[in-house]
């Protein structure tokens, strides 16, 4: 499968205006097989308000290039058994790079949104330097080697990073700045893989609103907890990005009257009382109090108390960490209870590394929402734990490519 016939082929690139015509119409069939799932032609024709007799012989055309296969004959009212065609598999392929902290993830979707591959937690040094994405590159290229996969077979890739980013425009603004041009156009060189960059936040709550009952939910939060706190926002099944795409600054809503400086230089922002840097700063202060906790020994050896330690410490229902955890979860369901108010979604998601203590973070933030939202609002909204876990970021990282690349609206 040669990708630069049917998903790189520009109208300046020579092709007359019937042929970029059904091109075009070509293109229109992928999307609806893509949203709708197998149709048969007449569907297929109707859908496209084109005459059914076309669609029929661009179909033959699109399975003779390897795009689509018939999928059998379905029973219809009239008695007629039409033949429906569905997308072929492995058509196309779509990459997932979820740069995280201090490791990325790698994953690879078919046309078909099946998982192919994923690579989790490869150690990785994340620098503001022209190298790191040099060594981004070379990671990729090794990954997509390892599945024994040639660059042409994957028509799109989805880089997720922290911060803000305007993915309509590619730019990132809180990492690599180090270039004047786009983040995604300089990727989109280095590995000669169309590239989209996304914000993690919004990736994994795409995925995990995609691994939802999607037919009777539309809308949707998804709250991640991480060093920071963000939220992702689905309103009528899509995305919301605001005009820049900088929507769900979530932990910068000046929550207290704290006089704590956060690191956006604003005080009293959420972020300064319920986030996993809050944890962090308020485990440490609790232990040179004098507190004890498993965690204890390594203090007091002068070594650095990370948010994974006192997720892993709670886990193993250390006492001093889940007390904490409780008062963040109580703040943090106060906020969200403000975002219900405003939302009335059907569905909260909350997800991030500080998900991973499970019901010691989730308890509080339900206690909270009963006190501080309105009950006739919340009842609406049922309240989970992401079940994508780590894994949220590179799935929606390489479903939201497949969206851009098929023109999935
Ligand atoms: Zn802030």
């Amino acid at each position: 499968m040669n990708k630069n016939s049917l998903f790189s082929v520009k109208y300046d690139e020579g092709l007359s205006g019937v042929m970029y015509k059904s091109f075009l119409l070509k293109r229109r069939i992928m999307l609806c097989l893509a949203t709708y799932g197998d149709l048969p032609t007449a569907e297929l024709a109707r859908h496209l308000n084109v005459s059914a007799p076309t669609v029929a012989k661009l179909i033959q055309e699109l399975v003779g290039d390897g795009y689509l296969c018939d999928m059998g004959k379905i029973e219809t009212a009239g008695g007629r058994r039409p033949s429906t065609f569905g997308l072929v598999a492995n058509a196309g392929h779509f990459l997932g790079v979820d740069l995280r902290d201090d490791s990325v993830n790698l994953g690879l979707i078919d046309l078909n949104k099946n998982i192919v591959s994923i690579s989790k937690n490869n150690p990785f040094t994340v620098e503001e330097r022209p190298e790191t994405l040099e060594n981004l590159c070379s990671m990729i290229d090794d990954y997509i080697a390892s599945l024994h996969f040639d660059k042409s077979q994957i028509l799109g890739m989805g880089l997720i990073l922290r911060g803000r980013v305007d993915s309509s425009t590619g730019h990132s603004y809180n990492h690599f700045k180090f270039d004047s041009r786009p983040l995604a156009q300089t990727m989109t060189q280095m590995t000669g893989i169309e590239t989209i960059i996304e914000n993690d936040t919004r990736a994994m709550a795409y995925a995990e609103y995609t691994h939802s009952d999607t037919e009777n939910i539309k809308n949707a939060l998804f709250i991640n907890m991480t060093r920071g706190v963000g939220v992702g926002i689905v309103i009528d099944g899509k995305l919301y990005y605001g005009k820049s795409g900088f929507a769900g600054e979530f932990g910068h809503i000046p929550f207290f009257d704290n006089e704590m400086i956060c690191h956006c230089g604003k005080k009293g922002c959420l972020e300064t009382e319920a986030s996993g840097a809050a944890l962090e700063q308020k485990f440490t202060q609790s232990l040179s109090r004098g507190a004890s906790s498993i965690l204890s020994d390594k203090f007091r050896r002068g070594e650095k108390i990370h948010l994974v330690d006192i997720i892993e410490a709670a886990r193993k229902d250390d006492v001093l960490s889940i007390d904490l955890i409780t008062v963040i979860g109580e703040k943090l369901g106060r906020g969200i209870g403000v975002l219900i108010n405003l939302f009335n979604p059907e569905l909260v998601v909350v997800g991030g590394i500080m998900a991973e203590v499970g019901d010691y973070l989730m308890l509080p933030i339900k206690t909270a929402l009963n006190k501080y939202s309105l009950s006739l609002v919340n009842k609406d909204s049922t309240l989970r734990l992401s079940t994508l876990g780590d894994l949220a970021g590179v799935i929606g990282a390489a479903q939201l490519t497949r969206n851009r690349i098929l023109e999935i609206m």
